[in-house]
Parts: C-alpha cells; structure tokens; sequence
C-alpha cells in the first residue's frame, strides 16, 4: 500500500484534511491540479464570512463554534492571522423577497443565536444609522448584530494547513490531477496525470470539478455558479472602515430578490472594501467558465448595489474577481461515502458558505479516514436525502 489516504483536491476542505491527518500520524498524500492557495476554484477573493448562529440551519451552528476553537490552534501553530471576530450584522425586514441560501435566513439565524445562547443584539433602523453610518437602511428595516462573527482569510488558511501537513509527515504534491480511480481489493487505485498510487481511502474534495469526477450520474446534484467579488475604493470616511467599526454584513436588499454582502476594509484603506452579491439563475462549469469581470459588470453592479446602500465608497473598482459556487439542491453539504466504494468519501464544495466549517468538517473527515466513521454531527449531510 503506498498510503492509508489520498486526499483529491486541496482548497478549503482538502487542506483542512490533510493538515489534520497529519496531526493524527496517518500516512496521507495531498493531490492537487494547480497550486493552492490559487484562484480558479472555490476558495480565494481575501475574506470569508464567518457567523455562529447559521440561518442555513440551527444543527451547523456547534460545527463552525468548532472551527473557530481550531481556527485558533491554526493560529498558534502557523504564527498567522486568520480569523478576525469584527462582528456581523444582518439587516432584513418584514417585506424584504431576498433570501440568503435558503427560506427564513433572518429567522433561523435569530433561533439559532437563542438556542446556542450566542451573543446578539437586535438592532432597529435608527441603532444601525448611529452606530454604523456606512449603511444606508430604510426605516421599515432592521438588524441582527452578532459580535462573535467577522472574517477568515481563506488563502492563508489553506497556506498554513499545508505547510503544517508536509512538515507533520504529509506528501503534498501540486500540478498533479486525479484522472481516475478504481476498487483494487479492499484498497482503492488512483491514477494521475503522473503516477499510480494504491490508498487504502481516497477523500475526493475537487470542489467545482466534482462533477467532472463523478460522472454523468451524480452531475445532477451540483449547481455551479459563477460569483463576482469587488474591491471599491473609499471616497471618504474611511476610519468608518475598519474592522473595528466596521462589520462584516449580510444584507437582504428590500428592492429584488437579491441580497448583498461585504467586508470591511481587512487590509487598510487602500485595500478597498470588498462587496458581493449572489447569482442563482446562470450556470456554468470551472472548465467553461469566464475568468474575468468585465468594468460594465463593476459599473452596473456599483450603480444598482453599491450606491443605493452604501456611504463613502467610490465607483473605482481596485479589483474584481470571478469565483465559483458549487450548490445542491437543498444548499446543504454533502460529505458521504460512494455508493459504490465504502473506501471514498464524496466532499462537496458546500454551497456557497462552507469555508467557515471548514476546519471542523476536517476533522471530521480524518476521522472517518482513519476508519473511526464520521462524526455523528454530520448526518445531515448524507446523500440518501436527495
Ligand atoms: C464568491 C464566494 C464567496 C463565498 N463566501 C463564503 C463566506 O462568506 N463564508 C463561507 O463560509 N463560505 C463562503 N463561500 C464558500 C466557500 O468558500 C466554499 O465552501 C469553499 O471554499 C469550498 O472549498 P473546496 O475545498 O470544496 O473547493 P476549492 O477550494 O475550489 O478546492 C477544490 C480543489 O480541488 C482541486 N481539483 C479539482 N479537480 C482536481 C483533480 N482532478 N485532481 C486534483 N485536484 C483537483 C482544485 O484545483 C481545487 O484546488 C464562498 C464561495 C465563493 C465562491
């Protein structure tokens, strides 16, 4: 046997696995088609939100709590920054048709906080104009303000875990791609674009290019989107900017059924503010799919999101980058066995809002890598509910 596991794929949920593999001493390789941290998949643009109580479901919310605790010992152990706890704030309103992922995003996120005893605060439109001016709400609109949330830094995460893998004993090889893999006995085979390696377990965490993995039979579970990110600078005020008196927020616009998201300034004011919103209706492929931002796309998106909402921030756009969204049908993770190979684990790209569990669903992954099972936490994620 050359290993016990072969980890497929490195961004958020490969590295996460390996770096804790080769924590717990378990012979791994890590595969990847470029180099991460990179940007052509699912896991860079800078920042990532990250929240305790999930308005995607009260049950993730002891998931990312856990995150954070690791998030931390990550930080002891690679001497980096990554994990900032700004605070998020939420705003919404009674009439608003914007969902966040998936029905009751507000709501869930409010019972959540009240079910797990997170710290929040409810504020009304009046409280957010005084204490956060940058955001100009309406007087029907209010906010969930959690102070526990804010941002990690998703290249320096994967960074970190990958360094810290190969020096616990893990073969980390980059520019390698998974062509294919096959039941050899109770062993799994797995070639590459460069060898042959026998596995006792293979995880297959390719993100976007899952479908590409799979098959044809299981394409049908991933929707993948194309997302735009973009930097604006500060026209003015730009103190109001920084992560300590600036959240990170989520904002279910009252016009249209979008919502908008963004960060605070997390590298000083030159860096820009970064400032999202979702798409939902066009699909593509991370073979297909359009790299660039076009400066019409920065335009109307400034013009239609940014300006109506926003204070202080310029047209200038300081950066754009496309990223994908790898999406079932329920927006809910899928981390399960093949059904056609008890020794590979399928772990999907999460739906547009994994990277905060990451470091947890890892864990939990190694664990079932070294043959313990999964943990009982992750029974929601299992694929017999499609
Ligand atoms: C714009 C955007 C904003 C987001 N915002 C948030 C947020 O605020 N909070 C949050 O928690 N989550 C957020 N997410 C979701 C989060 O980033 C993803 O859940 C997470 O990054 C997915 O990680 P992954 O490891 O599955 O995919 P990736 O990081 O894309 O990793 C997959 C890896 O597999 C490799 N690979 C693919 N095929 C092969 C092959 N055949 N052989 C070898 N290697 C292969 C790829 O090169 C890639 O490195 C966001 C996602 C996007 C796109």
């Amino acid at each position: 046997m050359d290993y016990d596991v072969i980890v497929a794929g490195l961004g958020a949920m490969g590295s996460a696995s390996v770096y804790q593999l080769a924590r717990s001493g378990v012979s791994t390789l890590g595969l990847d088609q470029f180099r991460p941290p990179h940007d052509q998949g699912s896991s860079h643009g800078d920042s990532r939100i990250t929240r305790l109580a999930i308005g995607e479901g009260e049950h993730l919310t002891p998931l990312v709590q856990h995150s954070h605790e690791l998030w931390r010992r990550l930080e002891q152990e690679s001497a980096e920054t990554l994990l900032t706890q700004c605070g998020a704030l939420m705003i919404s309103s009674d009439t608003t048709r914007a969902s966040v992922h998936v029905g009751n995003f507000f709501t869930t996120t409010l019972s959540a906080a009240r079910r797990h005893g997170i710290d929040h605060s409810i504020l009304d439109a009046a409280e957010i104009r005084r204490r956060f001016p940058q955001f100009l709400v309406r007087d029907h609109e209010y906010g969930y303000f959690e102070p526990q949330a804010g941002f990690v830094r998703p290249e320096a995460c994967i960074r970190a875990q990958l360094l810290l893998a190969e020096r616990l004993g893990a073969h980390i090889r980059t520019q390698e791609r998974l062509l294919s893999f096959e039941a050899e006995g109770a062993a799994v085979r797995v070639i590459t674009d460069k060898a042959s390696y026998r596995t006792r377990r293979l995880v297959l965490a390719a993100g976007a290019w899952m479908p590409d993995l799979l098959g044809p039979s299981f394409a049908s579970l991933f929707r993948i989107t194309r997302q735009v990110l973009n930097w604006f600078a500060i026209a003015e005020n730009p103190d109001l900017f920084t992560p300590g008196r600036c959240p990170v927020f989520i904002w279910q616009l009252p016009e249209g059924t979008r919502n908008l998201y963004g960060f605070p300034a997390i590298d000083g004011p030159e860096g820009g503010v970064k400032i999202a919103s979702e798409q939902d209706t066009t699909t593509t492929t991370a073979g297909s799919v359009r790299r660039d931002v076009s400066r019409q796309e920065t335009e109307v998106f400034y013009r239609d999101y940014v300006a109506p909402n926003l204070r202080y921030l310029s047209p200038q756009s300081l950066k754009a980058r496309s990223c994908l969204y790898t999406q079932t049908a329920d927006f809910g993770f899928i981390v399960d066995t093949h059904p056609a190979s008890a020794q590979v684990l399928i772990v999907s790209a999460c739906s547009g809002h994994g990277f905060k569990h990451s470091a947890a669903l890892g864990e939990g992954i190694a664990r079932w890598a070294r043959g313990e099972g999964l943990p009982p936490g992750f029974g929601t994620f299992l694929l017999n509910r499609f």
